[in-house]
């Protein structure tokens, strides 16, 4: 049976034929939390080693672990925030194996009873079109320390700062075509979880992180067997170690040989994937309740506290913007993908055109910005005075030729888009005497032109520059045509 799905497969040609990718996800995200998730220990990046672990963390003999109710909320906030069932019932297990950097000899993760079940995303493409991704679970867990094999040639070291610092593990269906569309989704789920405050999304400090499932098929034929890509951090590493393990796949299938599910690590260096360990199954771990935990209830009216504690989110942000200020899908979209930038286009946009504000925060702020390794944080220029410049050209005080320059100063420190104008005096000319003075002087010193203009009317075009750069680009384009029409009589 073909399903269809709205996803869009790009096919990969093998030597045999086309081949699919197929992907599932595996977000873990730090939980936003000051404290652990069974410990009062402190979280926190750049301690010295082992400056942040209590007597649980480190597991000592008779320590008990207690649960943190703000790592439970941000799971829920989390759960809410991807239109997934929140479970009013769930429990901890322990997934047993041994690691030098987890001292308990296990992790406290969720495994039949997690905390929050189905949900969906909707993901955008680069290109505004959209699909949507079935969560099949997040669960709560424990993060585990950092061995540091680095410092020394004969020894390892441990640091357990990280040791039961509260993680969301969000699964994704195997619902993504191709490494764009895996890009995109964790891209979605970064959105929303800051959105939520629910995760910093911090990933090059690893707070988020997606173990990437990894399979290939023939189209429409039935899932094969798969590969996952341990903790992969940027958006590009994800795409990378996709392109290069879809090829590898494919080609040991059309060479006749099979795919073993394994754990697989991506080198960034080498731009390839390499095996770490065969894949275990669940029963590989002997998960059991955790006998110290009681199971956790939560109350209704408690979730219903937090559902209408949320904040707008993305995708509802999007739809807004696109009704309430008339705005492109796609300039909605870059606006909403962060807090911030949505906050800044907000304020700008008060009283003014907003496709306007939009398109300057958008196509130059933004832009400018991301030249600049930069984002809204970081913009020299308050959201003030874009609707300043964008009241100016509102007004036909600048022309939209002239922002670009007013634009250039602002962005220089120089001042209020007021202050540019009047400092550089980048005043427009809508005088008409003295754009018919330059548009007279034109004209008489090109006679042919104007002969030709005659019969054949596009030649305006020339005289339009012509008066451009005769005002320094500051006459007005509008009274520039209208009067040129008039006197070579179009
Ligand atoms: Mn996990």
């Amino acid at each position: 049976m073909v399903v269809e799905m709205t996803q869009t497969s790009k096919l990969i040609e093998g030597r045999t034929g086309s081949w699919e990718i197929v992907l599932g996800l595996e977000i873990h995200a730090q939980v936003a939390s000051h404290a652990k998730l069974f410990s009062g220990a402190a979280v926190g990046f750049g301690a010295g080693p082992n400056e942040q672990v209590s007597l649980v963390d480190a597991a000592m003999p008779g320590m008990l672990p207690v649960i943190n109710r703000h790592c439970v909320e941000q799971a829920v906030r989390a759960g809410l925030g991807l239109n997934a069932k929140i479970n009013l019932w769930s429990r901890f297990d322990r997934k047993n194996y041994f690691y030098p950097d987890l001292p308990q000899g296990y992790q406290i993760s969720q495994f039949k009873d997690p905390i929050v079940g189905e949900g969906e995303v909707e993901v955008e493409r680069d290109d505004g079109t959209t699909f949507i991704v079935g969560v099949e679970r997040l669960h709560l867990e424990q993060d585990a320390g950092k061995s540091i094999h680095d410092l020394d040639p004969n020894w390892t070291y441990v640091d357990l700062n990280r040791a039961g610092t509260a993680l969301m593990e969000i699964v994704s269906k195997p619902d993504m075509r191709s490494s764009d569309e895996a890009a995109s989704y964790v891209k979605k789920i970064r959105t929303i979880l800051r959105y939520l405050g629910a995760c910093d999304g911090d990933m090059e400090k690893g707070n988020l992180r997606a173990d990437v499932n990894v399979s290939v098929r023939r189209p429409g034929a039935e899932l094969g067997t798969r590969c996952e890509i341990k903790n992969v951090n940027s958006y590009r590493y994800i795409q990378q170690a996709i392109e290069y393990e879809a090829r590898r796949q494919i080609e040991i299938i059309e060479d006749g040989g099979a795919i073993h599910q394994e754990t697989r690590l991506f080198d960034p260096g080498k731009l390839e994937t390499r095996s770490m360990r065969s894949k275990e199954e669940a029963h590989d771990y002997r998960y059991f309740p955790d006998p110290d935990l009681l199971p956790l209830e939560l109350d209704p009216a408690w979730v219903k506290a937090i559902q209408d504690s949320l904040p707008e989110l993305p995708d509802p942000k999007r739809k807004r913007f696109q009704s309430q200020y008339g705005l492109s899908h796609y300039d909605a979209g870059v606006l909403v993908a962060d807090q911030a930038r949505a906050a800044f286009f907000e304020i700008a946009a008060e009283g003014r055109d907003a496709k306007l504000v939009a398109n300057w925060t958008v196509n130059n702020l933004l832009g400018r910005l991301a030249e600049n390794g930069g984002d809204i944080e970081t913009s020299p220029i308050p959201p003030q005075d874009i609707a300043g410049l964008v009241k100016l050209i509102e007004d036909g005080v600048i022309s939209s030729k002239i922002a670009k320059e007013v634009f250039d100063h602002m962005w220089a420190g120089e001042g209020t888009p007021a202050q540019v104008v009047e400092k550089f005096g980048l005043v427009q000319i809508t005088d008409t005497g003295a754009i018919e003075a330059a548009i007279d002087k034109i004209m008489a010193a090109n006679p042919d032109k104007v002969e030709a203009a005659k019969d054949k009317p596009q030649a305006i075009g020339w005289f339009v520059g012509q008066v451009m750069r005769d005002t320094g680009g500051k006459a007005n384009p509008a009274a520039v045509n209208e009067i040129l029409k008039t006197k070579l009589g179009l």
